[in-house]
């Protein structure tokens, strides 16, 4: 997802303005990648929903924060969700929509930037560095994720695990909502992102180090709050489940910029890398020209030093 504001969280200010400045080079950044790999974009728009009173109240804690930031957000009638996308659940409380947002398919995103690498001229050499100091070049861009801190000594990124389902739609089930759904269910988070087959849930969030086993807990749990929400993918197909690590840092916020002469970071994008992703590559190029971004200011790598 490229989700800044359905994902905006008050006291993260500043990720918001840097997630709205990626999102706003997305559309471009995608149609570049076309070129390599089609369908890259795979849905506009988010809608937000709640479960219970409890969830409705927070959503609109969070509605009303991101108008304060003067980004406000749709709001959405019961009668309007259900016209939008009539396979969810009736009782739920509509919370807003974000219509600038879109959902990406990461797995062609990844095949598109390869193949767009490889065509200008980026040499790939699959071998796992140990010590960047060692390495013979003059410039060096760590961009090593959740693993950075193993590459860059003090680096403040650690793994936080994430699970995903994915689910194929069956001949006769109902068909996926055409946007984004978010909710709250009874305090938890999940989401519903359509595929041109199916539906991508998740996500799950633990602190576990670099393990990566998909838990039945976890799996149990992502499957119940979709069905709360959209009670048609009890007749999908179950067609993967994964466990991912996303590279946090102690602010939320990515390790964007040079940490000395030699050395620049791209790393600790945490829950929105993708997003991030056209804008960090500006940054890097930025940075590797000795002019970088003013949306970086607050990315300082040694801001925790
Ligand atoms: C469940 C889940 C859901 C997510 N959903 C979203 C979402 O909806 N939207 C969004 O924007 N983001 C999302 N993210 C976050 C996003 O996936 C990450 O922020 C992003 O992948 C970070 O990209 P990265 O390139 O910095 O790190 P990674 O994707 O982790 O890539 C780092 C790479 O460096 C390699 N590497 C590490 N150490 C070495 C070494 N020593 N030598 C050589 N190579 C090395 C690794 O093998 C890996 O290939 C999600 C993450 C998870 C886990």
């Amino acid at each position: 997802m490229l989700a800044p504001l359905s994902e905006g969280w008050p006291g993260e200010e500043r990720l918001l303005e840097l997630g709205l400045a990626s999102l706003a080079r997305w559309d471009d950044f995608a149609a570049e990648l076309d070129a390599f790999a089609a369908g890259i974009v795979t849905s506009r728009s988010t809608v937000t929903v709640a479960v219970d009173e409890a969830d409705a109240r927070d959503l609109s804690r969070i509605r009303d924060w991101l108008a304060d930031q003067g980004h406000p957000v749709g709001a959405l009638s019961r009668a309007e969700l259900r016209d939008a996308e009539p396979e969810l659940t009736r009782a739920l409380r509509p919370g807003f929509s974000a219509d600038a947002e879109r959902a990406v398919d990461n797995r062609r995103l990844l095949k598109a930037l390869t193949a767009a690498c490889h065509a200008s001229g980026v040499q790939r050499i699959a071998e796992r560095v140990t010590d960047i100091d060692v390495l013979p070049h003059e410039q060096v861009v760590v961009a090593a994720g959740a693993w950075t801190g193993k590459l860059v000594k003090g680096a403040p990124v650690r793994p936080v695990k994430g699970e995903v389902l994915r689910l194929h739609r069956r001949n006769g089930a109902p068909a996926p909502p055409t946007r984004t759904v978010r909710a709250w269910v009874h305090g938890r988070h999940v989401y519903l992102v359509p595929r041109a087959h199916g539906l991508v849930i998740g996500a799950t969030q633990y602190e576990a180090g670099f393990e990566t086993q998909v838990t039945a807990g976890g799996v149990r749990d992502l499957l119940a709050d979709a069905e709360a929400i959209f009670p048609g993918i009890s007749e999908y197909g179950f067609a993967e489940c994964i466990a991912g690590l996303r590279p946090a840092t102690p602010d939320n916020m990515p390790l964007l910029g040079r940490i000395d002469e030699r050395v620049t970071l791209a790393a600790g994008h945490g829950r929105g890398g993708i997003l991030l992703a056209p804008l960090t590559a500006d940054a890097v190029v930025a940075e590797l020209s000795g002019a970088p971004l003013d949306e970086t200011k607050h990315t300082n790598p040694r801001r925790f030093s």
